[in-house]
């Protein structure tokens, strides 16, 4: 066992009350690693609180555990981890002000922001850095942590279909099943059923669909959220849809947020194209081919400004004029 392996395991142990949290606006690795971590930690006969800032999405409620989840943390704590999170600002309010003694992630642009850091970057999901690990933290993978551990690893290889899918997490998913998970329903709720309201919302985003320069991008305004009826204050998935269209270098979304910022979102079709190195201009970070920042101004200007800075990119990592 590494070093680092040692000190986790040992300050896991030690442990009596644990903060788990994760990024704001949760997405299925989040909300999956919190819950397979949670679940673990507590039945190793740990007191554990699990917080979203944001709140548990409603498409997530069919998860065990998910009814621990709170959007705020109270009293103290003897361990603060956070899960699929790349930096201390996308953490939110959560930690309120303290530094995680465990930082456990994927993200290549992760900054190392807790005292102890475990990111792998070549895992899938923080999903599948958990299950190559918690067996030698001393951790069973049960049925229910199962479920939250599948969902992470089917949400951030989109249904298995992203091209740093490997045969280890086809294994581990293969294993989970074999836990008793139930893969098409975990499937099905994450990746394919959506709300009425989400729909609409969709309609309104692809109803705005623009294409030059190598690029698609869609916008979400405030009003289309409100129109719609959609609750959720990120794109739905729509990125999901918009970058299976073909004939572009990335893909764009915008989500105008209510706070004065826009959430932006890439996805990169060109393999040449590293989106995170645009992400990480504007504050974000994320994935060679996924990647995501929140930029402070309004819905045009904004625009404006990441179309210019991907035009640059594009033509910078790839020699297309
Ligand atoms: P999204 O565009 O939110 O679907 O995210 C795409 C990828 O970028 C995911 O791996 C996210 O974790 C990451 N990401 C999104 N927003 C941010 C941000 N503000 N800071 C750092 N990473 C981000
Ligand atoms: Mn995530
Ligand atoms: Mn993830």
């Amino acid at each position: 066992m590494s070093a680092l392996q040692t000190q986790i395991r040992k300050r896991l142990h030690e442990a009596r009350r644990v903060l788990v949290t994760s990024h704001v606006r949760p997405d299925g690795d989040a909300i999956g690693s919190l819950l397979a971590l949670g679940l673990g930690l507590a039945n190793l006969g740990k007191e554990v609180q699990l917080v979203l800032s944001d709140g548990l999405p409603a498409s997530f409620k069919h998860l065990p555990g998910s009814d621990l989840i709170r959007e705020k943390s109270e009293g103290d704590f003897d361990l603060v981890v956070t899960v699929d999170c790349s930096d201390l600002k996308r953490a939110g309010p959560a930690l309120g002000g303290r530094k995680p003694d465990l930082v456990i992630d994927h993200h290549a642009t992760n900054e190392a922001f807790g005292n102890l850091n475990l990111i792998e970057p070549e895992a899938v999901a923080t999903a599948s850095a958990l299950m190559r690990h918690m067996p030698a933290w001393g951790m069973v993978i049960t049925p229910q942590m199962a479920a939250g551990l599948l969902t992470g690893l089917i949400t951030d290889t989109l249904g298995f279909r992203t091209p740093n899918t490997t045969p280890e997490c086809l294994r581990q998913a293969a294993d989970l099943l074999e836990t008793g998970a139930e893969m098409h329903d975990l499937y099905y709720r994450s990746m394919i059923r959506r709300t009425f309201p989400a729909a609409r919302y969709w309609g309104a985003g692809l109803s705005s669909l623009q294409k030059a320069d190598g690029i698609i991008w869609a916008t979400l305004t405030l009003e289309a959220r409100r129109d719609s009826g959609y609750g959720g204050n990120d794109d739905a998935d729509l990125i999901n849809i918009v970058s299976a269209i073909e004939g572009s270098d990335v893909t764009l979304m915008f989500v105008e947020q209510k706070n004065g910022s826009v959430k932006v979102s890439w996805r990169a079709s060109n393999p040449q194209v590293d989106v995170s190195q645009v992400a990480l201009q504007f504050g974000g970070g994320g994935h060679k081919a996924a990647a995501g920042a929140e930029v402070d101004g309004g819905l045009a200007e904004v625009q404006e400004r990441i179309l210019d800075a991907t035009r640059r990119v594009i033509k910078g990592q790839t020699g297309i004029p």
